[in-house]
């Protein structure tokens, strides 16, 4: 086991929830106090950062957070001590204690925190609520002497192309004669300068996601024998590595609101929700959005949700829910803590199979304003 420095641990986090898939603009992401630049054997995992929550990361010897929510939202125009935010920077610099943010692109990575949230509801065939990322397909067609087709082909599957659903190593080929002139100066490995030159040539083409361009052209580059390889190279109208925000999906069993809305208050352990709407009704198509999903109730309605369950909803917001006849459940802002469970065990298994000494352990901090009277 080998003890990993801060860096590979939150390259191994990104390789999961990448910042590239945030979906708010400026979300302060990313390590926002302290420095990566150090060993790491204890990692501390927590829905916020206040003072509570570094003097357990102290206490327990954590030399990382990771938090969901950014301990740093808007920038600063002063870093006084003696505010209660200035107090807690200086308490975890003075710690030495790093802290690394995953809003919106935890929020939307697989396995993240409305998927840990669709989870915990235990909803069944679940799709993305509201689609906020994309790549688009790209085609390579190469074009390889007939010798040398299986080792090129074999590189770029190596370097991830050609995967398509649960295949990989998919390519098609055609075969044909490809004809040149090496010119003075030319170094051919068919054929000799100034005469031209007819060979057996297979074109191989593969598809890849765009985010992987430049792996599979190096290593088709590296695996193909020619001084200039031929190829073409463009992108497809077809949309690959989709992702989004809140995820949407069946109950077991349909039930009623009001039996819903107890299924809620169990699942996510909270002593009580909001609801709007009939709570007789039958219920079996849940929308879920962690946090506040104000923005998302014609998003819900638009993709058939029965009942939508989300966080911090407004007044007005609820009246215009109850206008289009969508159910709502609140239950806080709160059970997005589902992340630090969801996260801790996640991070701890990425780090074990890379063999990585390092610790994730869940905060046991509550970090809830409110009191249910
Ligand atoms: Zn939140």
């Amino acid at each position: 086991m080998k003890k990993p420095n801060g860096s590979e641990i939150i390259q191994l986090f990104e390789s999961w929830s990448p910042k590239k898939i945030a979906c708010m603009e400026n979300d302060p992401i990313g390590l926002a106090i302290g420095t990566l630049n150090k060993e790491i054997t204890k990692v501390l995992v927590t829905l916020d950062v206040n003072e509570k929550v570094a003097d357990e990361a102290i206490e327990k010897g954590c030399q990382l957070i990771i938090a969901h929510h950014p301990p740093i939202f808007r920038k600063l125009s002063n870093l006084r001590t003696d505010t209660p935010s200035g107090k807690l920077y200086e308490k975890l610099i003075k710690n030495d204690i790093a802290v690394y943010a995953a809003h919106t692109n935890l929020d939307v990575a697989e396995g993240g925190v409305n998927d840990l949230l669709a989870d915990a509801l235990e909803l069944e065939n679940r799709e993305i609520l509201e689609k906020t990322y994309h790549e688009h397909l790209m085609k390579l067609a190469v074009f390889v002497p007939d010798d040398y087709a299986d080792k090129v082909r074999i590189a770029l599957s190596k370097a991830g192309a050609g995967k398509i659903g649960n295949y990989d190593s998919c390519s098609f080929s055609t075969n044909g004669q490809g004809r040149f002139r090496a010119l003075e100066g030319a170094d051919p490995f068919i054929g000799n300068i100034g005469e031209m030159e007819t060979t057996d040539e297979e074109k191989i083409e593969v598809v890849f996601p765009h985010s992987i361009k430049n792996k599979v052209l190096k290593a088709m580059l590296n695996a193909h024998p020619y001084e200039e390889p031929a190829y073409d190279i463009y992108t497809l109208a077809v949309e690959t590595n989709i992702m989004g925000l809140g995820r949407i999906g069946y109950l077991k069993q349909p039930m009623s609101l009001a039996a819903f809305a107890e299924h809620v208050k169990n699942r996510l352990n909270v002593p009580c929700v909001r609801v709007v709407g009939n709570t007789e009704e039958t219920v079996s198509k849940v929308a879920v959005v962690g946090g506040d999903g104000n923005k998302y109730i014609h998003a819900a309605k638009r993709a058939g949700a029965d009942v939508f369950v989300t966080g911090d909803m407004y007044f007005h917001v609820a009246q215009d829910a109850q206008s289009i006849g969508l159910n709502i459940i609140d239950p806080g802002h709160h059970v997005e803590k589902v992340m630090i469970k969801g996260v801790a065990e996640k991070m701890g298994q990425l780090c074990s199979e890379r063999k990585l000494a390092v610790q994730f352990i869940q905060s046991e901090i509550n970090t809830e304003p409110f009191i249910f009277i």
